[in-house]
């Protein structure tokens, strides 16, 4: 999808359902993540395909919006209703806006139920490309740095309002992850034994980190250096 000419936002998602399920990448998200990344991010959209996400999604909507009507219509056409607030009679005008008033926080409540499914979702996901073997820690901070949300989003503020959990969360998730099933006792041996060759021999390095080249001190640091450059 072409994003690029809209802003620097690089973003990926799956669309339609059924037969007609579309991976849709950003095309600055091709400009900005390596191969690798790029594939840990497909591997993450994969799993919502796989999970049936999508369709799971529209079960969720279809709920609340038919609370939403079952309240209107048990409302709407209660005379009871319209004399609590001093009107004499029935108008769907006044009970369409009385409603809206009222449903307001229950709303909010439903929303947030709503946002306990897309953000479960998303951990499956993360967690879905990383038993693929596919680390998708470095390309969220990298998709992070390229947009202005907030880096340091209230927990609780977060599972309220947002259907997505925050980069934060999703780094102690992955990490979590990582720790229980061992992806550092995986990886890491290469990293030290490439190390310590280096300092054995007491030569420069030649090779270039690869992608799988990174640790929690390399991501902070980069993390930290990335957004002081944007904010500055
Ligand atoms: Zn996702």
């Amino acid at each position: 999808m072409d994003g690029s000419t809209r802003s620097e936002h690089a973003n990926a998602f799956l669309m339609g359902s059924g037969k007609n399920k579309k991976i849709v990448l950003y095309d600055n998200l091709l400009d900005q993540l390596t191969n690798e990344e790029i594939i840990a991010i497909l591997a993450h959209e994969l799993g919502h395909y796989k999970f049936n996400h999508n369709t799971k999604s529209m079960l969720v909507q279809i709920s609340s919006m038919a609370f939403y009507l079952f309240l209107l219509s048990q409302t709407m056409y209660s005379l009871e209703f319209y004399h609590s607030f001093g009107f004499d009679e029935f108008d769907p005008g006044v009970g369409l806006c009385l409603f809206s008033y009222l449903y307001q926080p229950l709303g909010n409540g439903v929303a947030a139920i709503s946002n306990i499914f897309s953000r479960n979702f998303e951990y499956a996901c993360d967690r879905f490309a990383l038993e693929l073997g596919h680390d998708i820690e470095p390309p969220l901070i990298q998709m992070h740095v390229n947009t202005i949300y907030n880096l340091v989003v209230d927990k609780h503020y977060s599972r309220y309002y947002n259907s997505h959990p925050s980069l934060m969360e999703r780094i102690e998730h992955i990490e979590e992850w990582k720790r229980e099933n061992g992806w550092d006792k995986r990886r890491k041996p290469i990293l030290i034994e490439a190390r310590s060759q280096e300092n054995d021999n007491m030569a420069p390095a030649h090779e270039t980190p690869t992608d799988t080249d990174y640790d929690d001190m390399y991501i902070n640091q980069y993390l930290v250096s990335s957004f002081s450059k944007k904010t500055q």
